[in-house]
């Protein structure tokens, strides 16, 4: 059956008493959450959706999250998750183009969602503490066809209108079935994360995965260092999940009201979503004894495309080789495959893959070329198949004709005492085209000045990497998932501040 509701009630059957879900204001087991979910889906049923319909949720990363998302996926509706901050312009945007026919929100976050239904006669449901419904639990889950849509997930839209990503129950499946064997996760391990659910990563890789293996998934919401290291110790959770800014902020929050023995069954990390600094890693495991374990994925590709295998050797500043079943090309710009360590664009092929952009058949035809994803990202393989990330290409700097990686410049940056948060940007100038621009937060109480971090990184850099211009910020601007919005730094801030 390829439902991931079906999966997860299956192991409801098998062991009813497990712990499935935990957060600070409450806890389901596998028997609860089965129960639960089946009663919205039974609402959802009766009031007369039906599998392929469209239904927007809008929920935080709490219990209830997966107990409204299984429910709707035992229906057979398309899910269509949403920023929690959402303004009704952009909900409504949402509601015409997937056509929704019902919108659930959680009642702390529902204003704008409930404003933007009201406008287009959606139906509409608040949803309370508990998420109870009443109604009678639907019995099973409905048997999708490998290729229906089980997923719509729109992409925040760098350009132009916001995209929806179709991402099929098969890509669901395949997705939680390719992160097995690579984190050797079991039902014993209690997995934690302060992602936002509502993003592929938090959703597809972790919050399937581990339903699906009958492990336990403690939630925190919004992420916060401390919490989360107190939630490490009371869950005493054995694997994380996060982005390198959340990693970055527990090393910062750390005191030395944390022991060892709080990390000693912590056996790993997952991150994704962004490059993640060498140092961090380094200092993340000096720290807390725990090894991170770096992944790449898109939301087109449902969040998996390479992995860090713990069952092969690890290389640091890599994202790892291909998941099982995808493969990996790098191309250069006329399209042919370029040699091992070449730098080039990135495209991915496996049963990851969206089926297409909802309504948008150029946007699919110029990004899935023969079931190729054109992901956008610059990288090399090498010769082993470990893949390495350089930059997005939109984010590469060509300053005075030359290509200049920021990821590599912020990698050395990183590694200055002082430095906490780095973005390294292009800032138009008028001889070279391009000048290298550093952003960058320092530790509380440190003083530094852009000449100082010019001496340090030419240590290591060629002159034309070396940034001239740099900007200090107490923090650098972060999406829904943590992750810097290179795209929301004000380039002309950065050249008055020199
Ligand atoms: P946009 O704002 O363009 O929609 P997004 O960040 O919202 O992008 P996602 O699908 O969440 O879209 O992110 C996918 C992108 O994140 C990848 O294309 C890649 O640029 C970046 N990314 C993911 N993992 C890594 C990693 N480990 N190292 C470097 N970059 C990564």
């Amino acid at each position: 059956m390829v439902n991931v509701a079906a999966t997860v009630w299956s192991n409801a059957e098998r062991d009813p008493q497990r712990m499935a879900v935990r957060s600070g204001r409450g806890d389901l087991t596998y028997g609860e959450l089965r129960e639960a979910s089946a009663r919205v889906g039974g609402a959802v049923a009766a009031a007369g959706l039906r599998p392929g319909d469209r239904v927007v949720l809008i929920a935080p990363s709490i219990v209830e999250f997966p107990v409204l998302y299984l429910g709707l996926h035992a229906v057979g509706v398309s899910v269509i998750t949403m920023n929690t901050m959402a303004t009704a312009a952009e909900i409504g945007y949402v509601l015409d183009d997937a056509e929704a026919s019902l919108v659930l929100a959680w009642h702390e976050c529902d204003a704008a969602a409930s404003a933007a239904a009201a406008e287009r006669g959606t139906t509409f449901w608040r949803v309370e503490d508990g998420a109870r419904f009443d109604a009678d639990p639907l019995p099973a889950a409905h048997d999708h066809a490998p290729d229906d849509t089980a997923i719509i997930l729109y992409t925040s839209g760098t350009t132009g209108r916001p995209k929806g990503v179709e991402l099929t129950a098969a890509n669901l499946i395949d997705t939680t079935d390719s992160f097995l064997p690579v984190l050797n996760l079991t039902a014993e391990d209690r997995f934690g994360t302060g992602l936002p659910l509502f993003h592929v990563y938090g959703q597809a890789v972790v919050m399937n995965t581990v339903l699906v293996t009958g492990a336990s998934l403690s939630l925190l919401a919004p992420f916060e260092p401390t919490a989360m290291l107190e939630m490490v110790r009371r869950d005493r959770l054995t694997v994380l999940a996060g982005v390198p800014t959340m990693w970055n902020a527990m090393l910062h929050a750390a005191t030395d009201a944390f022991g060892p023995s709080d990390f000693e069954q912590l056996r790993l990390a997952t991150s994704g979503g962004a490059s993640l600094p060498v140092e961090v890693m380094r200092a993340f495991r000096d720290r807390f004894g725990c090894t991170i374990l770096e992944g790449y994925g898109l939301t087109e590709s449902t969040g998996a495309a390479t992995f860090n295998d713990i069952n092969r050797p690890q290389k640091a500043g890599t994202v790892g080789p291909a998941l099982p079943g995808t493969a990996i090309e790098v191309r250069d710009p006329l399209g042919a495959v370029v040699g091992p360590d070449v730098v080039g664009e990135v495209f991915l092929k496996g049963p990851t893959i969206m089926k297409g952009y909802r309504n948008r058949p150029d946007a699919t035809a110029a990004d899935l070329q023969d079931g190729w994803l054109k992901t956008g990202d610059l990288g090399r393989l090498d010769a082993e198949g470990y893949l390495s990330i350089v930059d997005r290409a939109k984010d590469l700097i060509i300053r005075g004709g030359y290509n200049v990686y920021p990821r590599e410049v912020e990698e050395v940056l990183y590694e200055h005492p002082d430095v906490v948060e780095v973005a390294v940007v292009g800032v138009p100038d008028a001889h070279f085209g391009e000048e290298v621009a550093a952003v960058v937060a320092l530790r509380e109480g440190a003083e530094l000045t852009g000449e100082e971090l010019r001496s340090w990184a030419k240590v290591q850099l060629s002159a034309y990497k070396v940034p001239r211009l740099y900007q200090f910020v107490t923090t650098l601007p972060k999406g829904a998932t943590g992750k810097i919005l290179k795209r929301e730094i004000d380039r002309d801030a950065i050249r008055t501040a020199e």
